[in-house]
């Protein structure tokens, strides 16, 4: 770990980051940030390339500045937590201002005023520091790999589904994408659903969730011919989306039954028309679903229920980042690591 010593009023360390900027890649020197109070400097360790990513790096949020918002970390100074020092840990990534009506009283993750880490307001993980509000970390268990740990973040998300909706064995459910989302959404929620249905383009990603054990179906690459419909006599008690494409969304009401649920995990920037109509007539319920209990996910991967490491595509030099963007952007590509370290080959 670097050692990172100074006060607020001496000359700010530099440091590499990467930036997004109108629509391009760029990599920088720029003062490393100071902890406010009540914050802590962390030192990324491993970082993971997600589509929300792209999605930035091309528009959402209006986003411009240091993404990253999947990472593991060595916190190197707490100036109101020193005990923190020296310790590993993920984050979570909205940070609310911790006065205001939904921060008080449902936590920060719907603050209107909150900034998210990499993504609105707050510099992330591509760079060789970020600051991060010290209630907004879990500390690591010692002995999980980063590689693990770095899926805490998506898994988290994957797991807020079952904060929504009550699952049980007996309902029929169907995952609508084989991206990094939708496979690990198929593999934690077939804790509570053993006959979860995954369906997805590619042939690669499908297996992984096979070979623990899930039922798949292949759809047609170039189009919706062998999407199950209500007509052929399936509807499913839940749809989730995990498609992040605008188009997944008609597709999910259209394989969910009558008075149904669709949880809705895509966040494109594109918008596609949307089936209102049907939606009222079958009483359908959409629940939005967003990030979710890193404690629950660290437990999922503590104890081995959801082993994400097969998901992994590579693991490159942080600095190598367009290279992993444009790895990442490839048909049937799995998750992308930024390796920070140069030497977490066994972490
Ligand atoms: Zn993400
Ligand atoms: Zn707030």
């Amino acid at each position: 770990m670097t050692t990172f010593r100074s006060s607020r009023t001496s000359r700010r360390q530099q440091m590499q980051a990467v930036l997004f900027r109108g629509g391009r890649i760029e990599h920088c020197a720029m003062s490393a940030p100071e902890p406010e109070q009540g914050e802590a400097l962390l030192y990324p360790r491993m970082s993971g390339i997600c589509g929300t990513d792209f999605e930035l790096l091309h528009g959402y949020q209006d986003f411009s500045g240091v993404p990253g918002h999947e990472f593991v970390a060595d916190i190197v100074r707490a100036p109101d937590r020193e005990d923190l020092e020296g310790q590993r840990a993920v984050a979570d990534i909205n940070c609310g201002c911790g006065d205001c009506t939904e921060c008080l009283y449902r936590g920060q993750s719907h603050c209107p005023h909150r900034s998210v880490i990499g993504i609105r307001g707050r510099q992330g993980a591509f760079a060789e520091y970020l600051t991060v509000p010290v209630p907004n970390l879990h500390i690591l268990p010692q002995d999980m790999p980063d590689r693990l740990a770095v899926f805490a973040e998506p898994l988290a998300a994957a797991l807020r589904i079952t904060q929504q909706v009550h699952i049980t064995a007996k309902m029929r459910i169907a995952v609508l994408g084989d991206g990094k989302l939708g496979l690990l959404t198929a593999m934690a929620l077939r804790h509570a659903n053993p006959d979860i249905l995954l369906l997805g383009r590619h042939r690669n990603k499908l297996e992984l969730f096979e070979r623990v054990g899930g039922k798949t179906l292949q759809i047609a690459p170039n189009g919706e011919g062998a999407l199950p419909r209500k007509a052929e006599g399936i509807a499913y008690d839940l749809v989730v989306d995990a498609t992040g494409n605008p188009e997944g969304i008609e597709q999910a009401v259209r394989m969910c039954r009558p008075m149904g649920t669709i949880v809705l995990k895509t966040t494109a920037q594109r918008s596609a028309p949307f089936p209102f109509a049907g939606l009222a007539v079958q009483e359908q319920r959409i629940i939005g679903s967003r990030c979710g209990d890193l404690d629950l996910a660290l437990h999922y991967l503590q104890y081995g229920l959801v082993d994400p490491r097969p998901l992994i595509e590579t693991v490159l030099p942080w600095t190598e980042i367009s290279r992993g963007m444009e790895i990442a952007a490839e048909r049937g590509s799995k998750k992308v690591l930024l390796d920070h370290l140069g030497k977490a080959l066994n972490r």
